[in-house]
């Protein structure tokens, strides 16, 4: 487990393909959770959770950048050790509007609510999900207003020296995602995080060097 600033925890995956998850503590005792990382790091992220906060029923809202399986493939598990932890327990499942009829069809399970570009998730943390399609049409980055820190999904590739788009090939739309790019520029954050490698704060001069090698 890793502290990226006051309240925002990533726990990263074991192996290749993995992707970390974010942890959002809104208070000991009331957890968010961004993206759920692959079906096979279900336990392990499980286990890490309860370890730092008691129970997996502290999570009260998943949301989810897009709907990729690398992204949303640990959450059946997740949702069932919550109710088997308790069972009157409901746990929101949000994804953007552009986002829910094809994660239902690919995670076979139906998100509880949708939301749109600019939604404020939570008021006191200063968190907004910023809508940038092109990756998928509903991916979703999240940004801290307060911490100043973006995480910014499938935006960017972090592969340790270089920043480098996903693989055209994974895609929703690539030439959209380069038209989404500049949106980011708009928003004051200091650093973005990337998924992919281990969740790590990259900073924005770097940033917007990858923005304009690759937005139109
Ligand atoms: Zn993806």
């Amino acid at each position: 487990m890793k502290k990226l600033a006051n309240r925002l925890y990533s726990i990263s995956g074991k192996g290749l393909f993995s992707i970390p998850v974010f942890i959002v503590e809104k208070s000991p005792e009331e957890l968010y959770m961004i993206d759920c990382g692959l079906e096979k790091d279900a336990k392990t992220i499980i286990k890490k959770i309860t370890k730092q906060w008691g129970s997996i029923d502290k999570i009260k809202k998943i949301l989810f950048t897009h709907r990729h399986l690398d992204h949303t493939g640990g959450l059946q598990e997740i949702l069932a050790e919550i109710s088997q932890v308790n069972e009157n327990h409901k746990v929101e499942i949000i994804c953007h509007k552009d986002e829910a009829i094809k994660f239902e069809e690919e995670v076979k399970i139906k998100p509880t609510k949708t939301i749109e570009h600019e939604t404020v998730i939570d008021k006191d943390l200063g968190l907004k999900a910023i809508h940038l399609p092109g990756h998928t049409l509903g991916h979703l980055c999240f940004f801290f207003e307060k911490y100043k820190i973006i995480l910014l999904g499938d935006i960017v590739m972090d592969l340790g020296l270089t920043l480098r788009p996903v693989f055209k090939k994974f895609h929703d739309d690539y030439e959209q995602w380069r038209r989404s790019l500049k949106l980011l520029l708009i928003y004051n954050w200091e650093f973005g995080v990337p998924t992919h490698l281990s969740a790590r704060k990259i900073s924005r001069k770097r940033l917007e060097k990858f923005i304009s090698k690759y937005a139109i």
